[in-house]
């Protein structure tokens, strides 16, 4: 459904998109960098406020939540569209285009996660629930309003401004945050994005919420064992208990470079370990 957007200014002929750090400015009749959000005559407005495209009764290791609730279920949904453009995406079908969706307003997410069986609340991941926020930020408050037990998860890659964040925080639980890498030139170049802004988005999420951290280590891209010593120093000076799940690249979508190498994870886990206390390996 199309709404409304929040977080944008006008700028005479054009308006500036500020949820993101891509701070798009956007033309009348065009789309920001997201593909979810369209100028039109002076009006932001997204395009996927309900839409969603996958829902499923998830475990919360599966998002990977190794500390939050565990083995509980959590109802997960995701619609389309992404402020990233990694060539790995293992959702490329949905974050990359516009997807077949089925549109469900925010009182009827809610009231299915409220009635759904062992189901301890709603899960925004698939796709990027960033660049789905004004329908994260409705069915989070509103969950939360309606039953404050009902937990709210979000998994993200990171990359939202300050200002929205914030306001997000207060209705959100626990969080799975993407650090893809620890140098900006690979956020830049495999991902379309910069490193800065997803370092802020954990350390202001972690002060507010419970934070986990995955990072992809992609063969010949980021599998070094001095990245994965920075990332770990970097989080165990927020926290030593925050965990990091170092997970195996596999060739997907427009990457075909080989798997992760075994032995390289074992390491890494080694490395990251001296560090942090909580760190587990994915997809080995
Ligand atoms: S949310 Fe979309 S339109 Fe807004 S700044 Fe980010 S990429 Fe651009």
């Amino acid at each position: 459904m199309k709404k409304e957007a929040m977080f944008y200014e006008n700028l005479k002929d054009k308006v500036h998109c500020y949820l993101c750090p891509h701070n798009c400015v956007i033309e009348n009749g065009h789309i920001g960098k997201c593909n979810v959000r369209t100028h039109e005559d002076g009006k932001l407005y997204t395009l996927n406020y309900g839409e969603i495209t996958s829902a499923a009764l998830d475990p919360i290791e599966k998002k990977p939540l190794y500390y939050f609730k565990p083995e509980s279920f959590i109802l997960s949904v995701g619609s389309f569209g992404c402020n990233f453009v990694c060539g790995f995406c293992q959702n490329y079908r949905i974050s990359q285009q516009i997807a077949k969706s089925e549109f469900v307003s925010k009182e009827e997410l809610v009231k299915t996660a409220l009635t759904t069986k062992a189901n301890i609340g709603l899960a925004f991941t698939y796709n990027e629930p960033s660049i789905w926020y004004e329908y994260v930020y409705d069915c989070a408050k509103l969950l939360k309003e309606t039953d404050e037990n009902a937990s709210v998860v979000i998994v993200t890659n990171g990359y939202i401004s300050e200002e929205p964040l914030k306001m997000l925080l207060p209705y959100v639980d626990a969080m799975n945050i993407d650090l893809k890498s620890y140098s900006n030139s690979y956020y830049k170049d495999l991902c379309g994005g910069s490193l800065k802004p997803v370092l802020k988005t954990i350390e202001i999420a972690a002060q507010k919420c419970h934070v986990e951290i995955t990072t992809l280590l992609v063969s010949g891209e980021n599998d070094s064992l001095e990245e994965v010593e920075e990332i770990a120093k970097f989080l165990s000076s927020i926290n030593k208990d925050i965990p990091l799940h170092l997970s195996r690249y596999f060739p997907q979508y427009k990457l075909m470079n080989s798997p992760t190498d075994l032995t390289f994870m074992r390491k890494a886990e080694e490395v990251a370990g001296k560090y942090l206390n909580r760190v587990i390996l994915g997809n080995v």
